[in-house]
């Protein structure tokens, strides 16, 4: 039996990891500049691609180490110009990421986990349970794989990636390091060069983590809020029981009140029927946030087959950002986008594991309600 070490996967290092992984080969620093700018500026995947480095090293690096993406199980694009990957990460498991090009800007749709432990009530992903949180290069390939879909990949301004949100499958708060890690690397002017407000985090409020998420970086900030009280966002966030809206909402504010300039939080509703659309739901909501400067975006919920929550008529939407508007809120409806090929929002599932046995409690009773 032979003894094969594993080889270290670049293609999630940023500049610094890359510079110490150099370090440690007896390698000048510089080669990291020249390995990211080939990695994730010419969506290189074989040392031998890297002309300017000499065959020797190359031949070093491919002994120890290696670039690998997750590979792509399905590539498809929606009536609309959505286009949704699902990416294989391991065996059995994969996720799924969105590309929604609008105009000049294209947003990407990221995943950080593999499934998601929190099981937010109106999201598809929550039902299939959780198996594990992804690696910083499988959260990057993600990005690495869309952007590979556009050749030439060369830097140029007309990049066919201008924004990326974390909001695809999981929690990002919760897989810390890694998504960090990701992001940094989003940003690098050496990678994609994204800039810090079109890198966009969204959060269920996981308290103590906003305010880790400060100290180390300034992307954008999205809340998951869907609820203007406790009572009702306990009831489709059950992370709220743990920290509930005045926490989360602070927690916001220190995070914004700690950049260097002004910038807005995004908070994300989504109005399901009968559950937060009323118009006193939209009062109480425009009281809640009189201190926090935010534009708030409302998501009309997209149905899928493990729940029974219903998406509101669009009047009923109309009248609630109405109410927003009036406050003087910022209140735009996202339009659905990609639900002919289940990539809108709240629709994300991949293939997941389950870990938690979730996904089989949730067909339990699916089968006793049938
Ligand atoms: S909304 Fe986000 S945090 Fe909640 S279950 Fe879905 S993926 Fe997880």
């Amino acid at each position: 039996m032979t003894d094969v070490a594993e080889k270290t996967n670049l293609l999630g290092m940023p500049k610094a990891k890359l510079e110490a992984f150099f370090d440690s080969l007896g390698e000048k620093r510089f080669r990291a500049t020249q390995v990211l700018q080939w990695i994730h500026q010419r969506g290189a995947d074989d040392f031998d691609q890297m002309t300017n480095m000499s065959k020797a090293l190359r031949e070093k690096l491919k002994a120890v180490a290696e670039i690998r993406g997750p590979d792509v199980v399905l590539d498809e694009t929606s009536k609309d110009g959505t286009r949704k990957w699902v990416m294989r990460m391991d065996n059995g498991n994969s996720v799924e990421t969105v590309l929604i090009p609008d105009g000049e800007r294209g947003t990407l749709c990221v995943s950080s986990q593999i499934g998601c432990s929190l099981d937010c009530t109106f999201c598809s992903t929550g039902k299939r349970g959780f198996n594990r949180n992804l690696t910083a290069a499988e959260i990057i390939g993600q990005v690495w794989v869309a952007r590979k879909a556009f050749m030439p990949f060369e830097p140029g301004p007309d990049r066919p990636i201008t924004n990326v949100v974390m909001m695809g499958m999981g929690e990002p708060l919760l897989n810390f390091d890694n998504v960090v890690d990701a992001m940094n690397l989003m940003m690098e002017d050496l990678a994609y060069g994204i800039s810090k407000r079109r890198v966009t985090l969204s959060t269920s409020g996981v308290v103590p983590a906003m305010d880790r998420l400060a100290e180390v970086t300034d992307v954008s900030l999205a809340i998951s809020l869907h609820a203007p009280n406790d009572e009702l966002r306990n009831k489709l966030v059950p992370l709220n029981k743990k920290y509930p809206i005045a926490e989360l909402l602070a927690a916001t504010r220190r995070y914004f009140d700690r950049l260097p300039e002004k910038r807005k939080a995004t908070i994300e509703y989504t109005v399901i029927e009968g559950m937060n659309d009323q118009p006193e739901h939209a009062r109480e909501l425009a009281v809640l946030l009189k201190d926090l400067p935010c534009k708030i975006n409302l998501i009309p919920f997209n149905p899928f087959p493990e729940s029974d929550f219903r998406r509101p008529s669009m009047n009923a939407t109309r009248r609630f950002q109405d109410v927003l508007n009036k406050a003087g809120y910022v209140a735009t409806i996202r339009t659905t986008r990609g639900d002919d090929i289940d990539a809108a929002c709240g629709q994300l599932v991949g293939r997941v594991e389950d870990r938690t046995k979730r996904s089989q409690r949730y067909i339990q009773v699916q089968q006793v309600a049938t």
